[in-house]
């Protein structure tokens, strides 16, 4: 297998999840475990992974240099990089430039970590484009002079600090506009590092380049999708850990709640009753609709619970967001709480999903980003157990999960919308008029969208009530009005996204139907803003 060494990076679990994709085993593990946690295990190659430390700081995560002598290849990531060029004698330094997004790697040697990564070029189709220095003959490494390099592939980076100076017997095989060592090797020992993320999909030929170094490794990696065998499995699983107890399980109408509640549906079919609590933070219509696909398609017990005073008064003068989302996710418990007391149940099923669980800090060195109310929100003395049949799962992966489970589109491919809802695209404190106003411009924005047939290209769209008020001119009158924000992304594991390049008129369109129909608003703005560094939610 390969360990994962752990240095607290957001995407961390998203590399074991690459791995896993191409049939490696993986385990991951802190710098300070590695070695009492692997001892008995047979350790094929070890990547360390990202995190938020500068390595040149006294209080700086490390590894003991031992691993390096191991004999086994290593692949450092971002800090991971730092972490071998610090330990091996080379030197990192703050960048004077910080790149956190998309840059252009220029590929300038050959090596087995790039083989195959040529825009051109496809596995299987044309040779490596070096084989002198395919895995297979890692003897010669020098490109052959037949062989064309490729001229650059776009990565994604998120790092403030780089390598200032390599170790010895390692050289530089890429290099960015802003970085000399965005990918080194020591090509005899094996070991590299890269500054970007191959592990986001936003790196082109990220996952050839695992894979590339599944090979170093010695492995075989294969391709291994989702099977419906694998979801009955899981089905299957809940069935015989639930036995004979209540559950009751949290449906927001959101994919990963909807999932999760269908997939305990199957399993343990009237033993399960799914609560719908209307928070009042909820879009136009959304509580009709649920009913009426939950209810009435799928025959599942369904419980509607009106806490919309309940969620008002408690977030009543509060302005700052984690408090604002720890408020939620406490009353979301204390309601769900109450309901599992009126049911009986013992568990609580929740559609909790990966990004939910490594944002709120759910890794010993993982910095908290926000506490997503099904994490970072709960209670520490919880009278219910949890039931999360999505933790280890990326949204895509839950909507192959859904496709399998033959559920329509409407269900699978819905927009995210967080468990928090409107209340953290308002900014400041919430009240009723303000989730008024939100709640009509979010309608506006939405249908717009739908009706430019983009619902699939997107991986959310919104409104935000940003509380800053500009002034206007309307009817020859001075006016004084809220600014409203409209964010589109596309992403596909939530991990990084891109704004979405929408086009002017339909902007526009969006924008004048805002300040005509929301008199309320004065100013629309468009938020182009990638993540990293800026999440896809304000709050
Ligand atoms: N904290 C380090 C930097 O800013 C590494 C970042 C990372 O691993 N994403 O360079």
């Amino acid at each position: 297998m390969i360990i994962i060494i752990d240095f607290g990076s957001q995407t961390t679990h998203l590399i074991s999840r690459r791995l896993r994709e191409i049939s490696i085993d993986t385990m991951i593990v802190e710098p300070e475990e590695f070695f009492e946690k692997t001892q008995n295990n047979t350790i094929n190659g070890v990547i360390l992974s990202g995190g938020p430390g500068d390595v040149y700081k006294s209080d700086a995560l490390t590894i003991d240099a031992k691993l390096f002598e191991m004999n086994i290849p290593v692949l450092g990531i971002c800090y991971g990089e730092q972490v071998i060029a610090e330990i091996l004698g080379g030197s990192v330094k703050p960048g004077t430039k910080k790149e956190y997004g998309p840059a252009e790697l220029k590929i300038i040697k050959s090596s087995p970590l790039f083989n195959f990564c040529h825009p051109e070029q496809r596995e299987g189709s044309i040779e490596s484009m070096d084989s002198s220095a395919s895995p297979q003959n890692d003897n010669a490494t020098q490109p052959s002079s037949t062989v064309e390099i490729p001229k650059s592939i776009s990565v994604w980076m998120n790092h403030g600090d780089e390598v200032e100076k390599v170790p010895n017997g390692f050289t530089a095989i890429g290099v960015t506009d802003t970085i000399p060592f965005a990918a080194i090797a020591d090509e005899e020992r094996k070991i590299y590092g890269i500054q970007f993320h191959p592990e986001v999909v936003h790196t082109q030929f990220g996952l050839q380049i695992l894979k590339n170094f599944a090979v170093i490794c010695g492995l075989e990696p294969k391709d291994q999708p989702i099977t419906k065998e694998f979801i009955e499995k899981q089905i299957l699983d809940i069935k015989d850990s639930v036995g004979g107890h209540n559950v009751i399980g949290a449906l927001s109408g959101g994919v990963d709640s909807s999932i999760a509640c269908l997939m305990v549906h199957r399993a343990i079919g009237d033993q399960f009753t799914a609560v719908y609590i209307d928070s009042g933070l909820m879009r136009t219509g959304e509580t009709e609709e649920l009913k009426k696909v939950f209810s009435d398609t799928y025959k599942m017990k369904v419980l509607i619970v009106d806490a919309q005073k309940e969620f008002i008064d408690n977030l009543k003068g509060i302005t700052y967001p984690e408090q604002k989302r720890k408020i939620i996710g406490k009353t979301f418990i204390d309601v769900l709480e109450r309901e599992a007391e009126k049911f009986n149940a013992t568990f609580l099923v929740q559609g909790t999903i990966y990004p939910d669980v490594i944002e709120s800090a759910g890794s010993k060195h993982a910095k908290n980003i926000k506490s997503h109310h099904n994490v970072g929100g709960l209670p520490k003395d919880m009278k219910v157990m949890l039931l999360e049949p999505l933790r280890n799962f990326y949204k895509d992966e839950v909507r192959t999960i859904g496709t399998l489970l033959k559920l329509p589109k409407s269900v699978t491919h819905r927009h995210p919308f967080p468990g928090p809802g409107l209340a953290i695209r308002i900014i400041g404190e919430v009240t009723e008029e303000k989730l008024s106003i939100v709640r009509r411009v979010d309608k506006i924005v939405r249908d717009e969208i739908s009706a430019a047939g983009l619902d699939d290209t997107l991986w959310q769209v919104f409104a935000v009530f940003t509380g800053i008020k500009t002034t206007g001119v309307r009817g020859d009158n001075r006016a004084y009005g809220e600014t409203i924000a409209i964010r589109a992304v596309e992403s596909l594991d939530v991990m990084s996204s891109n704004f979405a390049k929408l086009n002017w008129d339909l902007l526009e369109k969006i924008s004048v139907r805002i300040v005509t129909e929301v008199t309320e608003a004065n100013r629309v703005v468009y938020d182009i803003t990638n993540k990293p560094p800026g999440t896809v939610e304000w709050e």
